[in-house]
C-alpha cells in the first residue's frame, strides 16, 4: 500500500480568550512547527502519532505520501481561515490521488469558528472524494470529544492511553496495526460506541492516578477478547457543543465481542463516578501548604496552576499564583512559564543585573487579573531556543522567543515571548533555573508536567488561581451541551 498521511491537531476550549489563527499553526506552539511533504520525515524521532504510524507501516513494507502536519496549542476556536486553508490542503492532496489508504493524525476536540466538529467535517470532505470503500484510520488525543460523524466516517479511530501523553507515537503505531488488520480482511468491521453520562475534569484524567489508570489497564485486558481495537477518550470538558464528553468505543469483526468489552468499560467508569471528582486548593492555601511541606523536604513541592495552562486554552500570563507566593513570603520558589513578550523585551534591553519597573503578566479576560506592577531584578537572559528532554516531547526543538529570568523577593519567574505549557524541566533550565534545587515550583500545566516532574516532586498540589480555563466543568457557562449530561461527576444535569 501507499498511504496518504496528514496531521491536523487542535484542542479547542470554546471559553478561552484567544483564537488559533493560521499563524498559530505555522508556529506550532506546543507542537512542532508546520511541515509539508517530505519535511514530515524530520519529525520521525519526535513523540507524535504520525511518526509512530509511518515507522509501523514502513516496517511492514508499505510506503507513505506525507501531505502536511499542522498543530497549534490549545486555545479558543480555530479561525475559519486556518481551518479552510489546512483542511483544503489535505483535501486537495486527496483529490490528486495515487494512494490506497488514508491515515489522519487528529486531535478530536477541534471546534472552528464556522463548525462544531472539525474532525468530522474533514472526514466528510475526504469521504466525498474517495467514496465509502477507501480505508481511513485516525489517531486521536485522549481529550478527543468523539462525535457520531467521526465514528461513522472513519474505518478505525484509535486514542492515546496515557495522560501525560507519553504514548503518542505508540498510538500512531496502533493505528497502523489497525489499518493493516482491516486491509487484509474482507469481513465487515463493526464499531460500537457508548457515551458516559457525566463530564470528567481534566485533572482527574491522569493515568498516573486512579481511577483513570485502572480504566486503561482494564481496556488492555479486554482488547485481546476478540476485539481489534478499544479506546476510551474522557474528552475535553471545555467545548460547548452537544457532543462534548467522554466516549468509549471499539472496532472488531465480532460485534458481540466488541459490545461486551465496551459495556464492561462503561460499567467500570460509571461505577466509579464519584472517584472522578477533583479537590482543588485555593491559591493562598496551596502556597501555605507547600511552604509547610517544603520546610523539611529535600525535593520541591509542585503546585499546578491548572486554570492558566496553555495546554487547555490559557495564555500563560495570569498572576494569581505569583501574588499568592509573594503574599506568603515564599522563598526558593520559581514559576514558569509566564508569557509576556513586552517584559522579556524590557529585560533584554536592560541587561543582566539591572532592575526593571514593569507591570508583569495579567490576563485581560480574567476579572481582577491585573499586571503585577513592581521592580524586578533581571537575573538571566536567553534566546528561548532549547530541546525538550522529558519523556513527553523528548527531542522536540523549542523556540519560545526571547526569555528572561526575573526575580522578586524569594520568587524567580521564567518569562517567555511565546506561550507553552510547562511540561519539561528544560523549560526552566532555559533561563538557568535548576528545578530540582527549588523549594516550590509553580507549573502552568494541569497534568502533563507529571511526566517529567513526578520523579523529582516531594508533593504535587493542584491550585485554582483565577484563569481562563475553568477546571471544574460544572462552573462553566454551558449553553449547548446534550440535555441531561451531568456537568461533573455526580454533578447537576445540564438543562438548556
Ligand atoms: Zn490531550
Amino acid at each position: 500500500m501507499n498511504i496518504l498521511v496528514a496531521g491536523f491537531q487542535h484542542e479547542t476550549n470554546t471559553f478561552a480568550p484567544t483564537v488559533a489563527s493560521y499563524e498559530s499553526f505555522v508556529r506550532g506552539e506546543d507542537f512542532p512547527a508546520m511541515v509539508r511533504g517530505d519535511a514530515l520525515y524530520d519529525l520521525l524521532n519526535v513523540n507524535l502519532p504520525a511518526s509512530g504510524f509511518i515507522r509501523c507501516v514502513r516496517e511492514h513494507g508499505h510506503t507513505v505520501t506525507p501531505v502536511i502536519w499542522a498543530g497549534a496549542g490549545a486555545s479558543a476556536h480555530v479561525t475559519t481561515d486556518a481551518y479552510e486553508r489546512i483542511a483544503g490542503e489535505i483535501v486537495a492532496a486527496v483529490k490528486r490521488g495515487g494512494f490506497d489508504a488514508i491515515y489522519l493524525d487528529l486531535h478530536g476536540a477541534m471546534v472552528a469558528q464556522h463548525l462544531d466538529d472539525g474532525e468530522g467535517e474533514l472526514l466528510a470532505r475526504i469521504r466525498a472524494v474517495v467514496g465509502p470503500r477507501m480505508k481511513i484510520v485516525v489517531s486521536l488525543d485522549l481529550h478527543a470529544n468523539v462525535t457520531a460523524q467521526m465514528l461513522a466516517l472513519a474505518d478505525g479511530l484509535v486514542a492515546y492511553r496515557t495522560y501525560p501523553h507519553v504514548d503518542m507515537a505508540d498510538t500512531g503505531r496502533r493505528a497502523g496495526e489497525l489499518l493493516l488488520a482491516l486491509h487484509g480482511d474482507a469481513r465487515p468491521v463493526h464499531c460500537v460506541a457508548r457515551r458516559l453520562p457525566f463530564l470528567i475534569p481534566v485533572n482527574s484524567m491522569s493515568t498516573m492516578m486512579q481511577p483513570a489508570g485502572g480504566m486503561y489497564e482494564l481496556l488492555e485486558a479486554l482488547e485481546p477478547e476478540g476485539v481489534l481495537s478499544l479506546s476510551f477518550a474522557p474528552g475535553f470538558p471545555a467545548a460547548d457543543f452537544p457532543e462534548c464528553g467522554p466516549v468509549i468505543w471499539g472496532h472488531g469483526f465480532d460485534r458481540a465481542a466488541v459490545e461486551k468489552a465496551v459495556d464492561a468499560l462503561l460499567a467500570r467508569a460509571c461505577a466509579l463516578e464519584g472517584d472522578w471528582a477533583v479537590q482543588f486548593d485555593e491559591p493562598d492555601a496551596a502556597v501555605r501548604q507547600a511552604m509547610r511541606i517544603a520546610e523539611g523536604a529535600e525535593r520541591p513541592v509542585i503546585i499546578a496552576d491548572t486554570q492558566d495552562n496553555p495546554g487547555v486554552g490559557g495564555d500563560g500570563n495570569t498572576t494569581g499564583m505569583l501574588r499568592a507566593l509573594l503574599a506568603a513570603g515564599a522563598q526558593g520558589a520559581a514559576i514558569g512559564i509566564l508569557c509576556d513578550p513586552a517584559a522579556a523585551a524590557a529585560a533584554h534591553r536592560a541587561g543582566v543585573g539591572s532592575r526593571i519597573e514593569i507591570g508583569l503578566g495579567g490576563c485581560p479576560q480574567v476579572p481582577g487579573d491585573e499586571p503585577l506592577r513592581a521592580s524586578y531584578e533581571v537575573e538571566s537572559l536567553s534566546d528561548g531556543r532549547f530541546v525538550y528532554g522529558g519523556p513527553m516531547m523528548n527531542g522536540k526543538a523549542a523556540d519560545m522567543g526571547p526569555m528572561a529570568r526575573l526575580r522578586i523577593d524569594g520568587v524567580r519567574i521564567a518569562v517567555s515571548s511565546a506561550k507553552a505549557q510547562l511540561l519539561d524541566r528544560n523549560m526552566y533550565r532555559a533561563v538557568g533555573i535548576e528545578p530540582e534545587a527549588m523549594k516550590i515550583l509553580v507549573n502552568k500545566s494541569s497534568v502533563h508536567f507529571r511526566a517529567d516532574f513526578a520523579a523529582i516532586a516531594e508533593k504535587i498540589l493542584v491550585a485554582r488561581a483565577p484563569g481562563p480555563f475553568i477546571a471544574d466543568p460544572a462552573q462553566l457557562p454551558w449553553k449547548r451541551l446534550r440535555p441531561g449530561l451531568r456537568t461533573k461527576p455526580n454533578g447537576p444535569p445540564f438543562t438548556p
